[in-house]
């Protein structure tokens, strides 16, 4: 099990659209429990495989930070606090894709490869994605809220989609000067980090 560096914004990986997996390999498994291990290390509530510089349909989500969020804690909290309450609850999703979405709702995101930005974003709240699980086993879920929102916005990662590409052009503008400076290099993070300039 190893933590991998985080590609941060900047990486021209986060703009790329990630390959379906076709088959459960060993590969395909590690990389799987080292993007475990890498999200829980960064206090993440969720990963996607562009993330870790890896063009394949993969993610994960730690369920439990996802239901302490929901106990009205905080992300960071939720994700500190499941990082003490061992084993993790994780969710492998593997091609995963929506197939309905509805409703809408507004809430402010963050992303581990943008460190310190955070904005509202407009998201559907009720998903019905179908995915294969760390099995390989084809699954189909109805989910709503919080867990709905962190899939919507791991998947847009595998799209090459990045959070602040849903919010309004002036609202872009003004987190253009961090944006800017993260993209320098010029940002600090609790965990290993591949900036873009050096890729
Ligand atoms: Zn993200």
């Amino acid at each position: 099990m190893s933590i991998l560096p985080i590609y941060l914004f900047g990486s021209e990986v986060l703009r790329k659209k990630a390959k379906p997996v076709k088959q459960l390999t060993d590969d395909v498994v590690k990389l799987c429990v080292d993007m475990i291990a890498t999200m829980h290390n960064a206090h993440g509530i969720g990963l996607a495989a562009n993330q870790v510089g890896e063009l394949q349909r993969v993610l994960v989500i730690d369920l439990g930070a996802v239901e302490e969020s929901v106990r009205g804690d905080s992300e960071e909290e939720a994700a500190e606090k499941t990082k003490q309450a061992k084993p993790f609850k994780s969710l492998i999703m593997i091609n995963p894709e929506i197939l309905q979405a509805e409703g809408n709702e507004k809430m402010e995101e963050g992303c581990l490869s943008i460190p310190e930005l955070r904005a509202d974003v407009e998201r559907p709240d009720n998903i019905r994605v179908r995915f294969r699980d760390g099995n390989f086993k084809e699954m189909e879920m109805d989910v709503e809220g919080l867990l709905a929102r962190v899939m919507q916005h791991e998947i847009d990662h595998l799209d090459g989609v990045l959070f602040f590409d849903h919010i309004s052009k002036t609202q872009q503008v003004l987190l253009k000067p961090k944006l800017s400076k993260i993209k320098k290099g010029d940002v600090e993070a609790s965990y290993p980090v591949v900036t873009g300039v050096e890729v």
